[in-house]
């Protein structure tokens, strides 16, 4: 299955992410990921990536588009895909349309995880990381059973560069100005699976992957 996950920053498409991919059995993408990992490594992409991310602008669309062209054409991928995180404008859709076409595939369903702006800021600014298996906690509402350590891989957990309340702000201007008019994109295309993202995570998936079964 080929899945593509919208939603605003804080909606839960990385934990949702996690439970999607065990039950398909699919690689799941993360532009963001793939971001972090090339600033980490400083690699030119990383370098150029950088000042984007921690001001919570979105990267220009030629390189984003590339990147997952690149990544899109591995060999895991010829069973599917839940893409996370792209695409976040008209152009990467019409992109990521177009690449499909040459392929001879396309996008199966496209969850829209919705939730409430209030809710967002209180989940992002509370999230912290694991550096090593980017497993996703919350100080309030999902805490660690060891204080800043992950509980799945011990990892130490840490707070993105970008989820401080300023770039916080941006980052959700910028997914209503540009990533929002994506849904209606998708409805055009009869894809769209809108699930009520402000509910528990345990709740959120179930209704993802009972929508999915449809
Ligand atoms: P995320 O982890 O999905 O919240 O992405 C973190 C940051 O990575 C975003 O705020 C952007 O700076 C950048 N980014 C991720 N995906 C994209 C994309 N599809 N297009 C442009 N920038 C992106």
């Amino acid at each position: 299955m080929r899945f593509i996950l919208l939603g605003a920053p804080g909606a839960g498409k990385g934990t949702q992410a996690v439970e999607i991919k065990q039950k398909y059995n699919i690689p799941h993408i993360s532009t963001g990921d793939i971001f972090r990992s090339n600033i980490k490594n400083q690699t030119e992409l990383g370098k150029k990536a950088e000042g984007y991310l921690n001001s919570g602008e979105l990267v220009p669309d030629e390189l984003t588009i590339e990147l997952v062209k690149d990544r899109l054409k591995q060999e895991d991928v010829k069973n599917g895909f839940l893409l996370d995180g792209f695409p976040r404008t008209i152009p990467q859709a019409e992109a990521l349309d177009e690449f499909l076409k040459e392929l001879g595939i396309k996008s199966d369903r496209v969850i829209n995880i919705d939730v409430d702006k209030k809710v967002l800021i209180e989940r992002i600014t509370g999230r912290r990381v694991c550096k090593n298996c980017k497993a996703s906690f919350h100080i309030a509402f999902n805490p660690p059973k060891v204080d800043s350590v992950c509980d799945y891989c011990g990892g130490e957990l840490v707070t993105r560069a970008d989820d401080n309340e300023e770039a916080v702000r941006n980052r959700i201007g910028v997914y209503e100005s540009q990533t929002a008019p994506l849904i209606d994109y998708y409805n055009k295309q009869s894809l769209v699976l809108t699930i009520d993202g402000n509910k528990s995570p345990k709740e959120v998936t179930e209704e993802i992957l009972k929508g999915l079964d449809k």
